[in-house]
């Protein structure tokens, strides 16, 4: 079988959806299933849309492409603001998008006119992550801009945390965003449909008990593919973190004399020479690298160690090996290598249809915390 590839189990990624979708609906709060980290693969996307996933949302209009032409007739919400020279295409695959510049908004508009349809609006408010977001004291005037715009709709409104800034969302943020809600609603009419609280990070904070106000809706992708909270990396109890495994040949075995001190020259690959040669472990080389994947995202097995890459080499060192050239290895991802290896084009993708075992396995982290509801 070709290598290098990821396999993927996607048994687990719809146990791991409708996992999180049972606690969070016992809250009031939908899930929405989040594709850009696996370019919208749309055997991917429908296993969260069976674990019961209400609808999908992605950052690039090429990967809902992808997903449309699959045959996917979900709601896709486009959750990254549309570039100017796509409003067309986003009018025509996407039911909504989310938005912060007006100008979009009124391109958008124009296009929905054109093609006699209505596009709708979540608008994305500021609430931290100094990433994407309108100023909350703005927002109650770019609202009623788009309640006055014919084309659009007002669909709601949206937060991000733990993005740019890092720093999850707590109980007082998602008390604000719900009182922006609340306000947008008392000053330009409309009921807002969609109070999207954020990502992944939101989760210790919406099964934490606290009162979830008027968030009904999260957008998650790196808790259903991966199984682990982003901020911490702690395991979310109940879920699996092995639902992806990168496999990799081996091209060479055997030992190789302590090094020289070696000068290194490219400063990208200067921090991964990790662990200096030793004369007496076994070196394994195997055809995957840099290209593939994001090496230092890779876990290594036990008894392994990653002694260094480059561009299409991984380098590790093991003191019992029973690898053999051709032989194959395999490797837990976390969301960055798994993003870059899944849009990376040599590395393939082998779907396992077959169910999994029947109890989420602990592979890392001791984090239960959030199995307790
Ligand atoms: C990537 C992204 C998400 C999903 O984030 P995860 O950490 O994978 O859950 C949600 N919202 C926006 C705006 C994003 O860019």
């Amino acid at each position: 079988m070709s290598t290098p590839r990821i396999e993927v189990h996607l048994s687990k990624i719809r146990h791991n959806a409708k996992t999180v979708v049972e606690r969070l609906k016992t809250r009031g709060i939908g899930v929405t299933g989040v594709t850009k980290a696996v370019c919208g693969h749309p055997a991917i996307a429908q296993a969260m849309l069976d674990g019961g996933a209400v609808g999908l949302a992605e950052a690039r209009l090429s990967n809902v492409r992808r997903l449309r032409n699959a045959g996917m007739t979900c709601p896709i919400t486009l959750i990254r603001t549309p570039t100017l020279s796509q409003v067309d295409q986003v009018i025509q695959y996407c039911e909504a998008s989310y938005n912060t510049e007006i100008l979009v908004i009124t391109a958008l508009a124009a296009a929905a006119i054109r093609k006699d349809c209505i596009h709708g609006i979540i608008l994305m408010v500021e609430m931290g992550d100094l990433r994407e977001g309108i100023m909350p004291k703005d927002l109650g005037s770019v609202a009623q801009q788009v309640v006055d715009m014919p084309g659009v709709t007002l669909k709601g409104i949206g937060a991000n945390f733990a993005c740019l800034g890092g720093i999850a969302p707590n109980a007082a943020d998602m008390e604000a965003l719900s009182d922006l809600a609340n306000e947008t609603e008392g000053q330009c009419g409309p009921f807002l449909h969609t109070v999207s609280g954020g990502n992944s990070a939101n989760l210790p904070w919406a099964l934490g008990g606290h009162p979830v106000c008027r968030i009904n809706d999260l957008r998650l992708g790196e808790a259903i593919l991966l199984g682990v909270d982003p901020v911490s990396g702690d395991q979310i109890g109940g879920m699996y973190t092995d639902a992806f495994t990168l496999v990799a040949e081996v091209i060479e075995t055997g030992s190789k004399p302590a090094s020289h001190p070696q000068s290194i020259c490219d400063p990208v690959f200067k921090r991964l020479h990790l662990v200096p040669k030793s004369g007496q472990s076994t070196q394994i080389i195997l055809a995957v690298g840099q290209q593939d994947t994001d090496i230092l995202g890779l876990s290594m097995p036990p008894g392994y160690r990653l002694i260094g890459a480059t561009s299409d080499h991984l380098v590790v060192g093991t003191y019992h090996s029973t690898h053999s050239v051709g032989s194959e290895m395999k490797f837990q991802m976390n969301y960055s290598a798994l993003m870059n290896a899944m849009s990376a084009p040599d590395v393939k993708t082998k779907l396992l249809r077959g169910s999994h075992s029947r109890h989420a396995h602990v592979s890392q982290g001791s984090g239960t915390h959030l199995a307790s509801i």
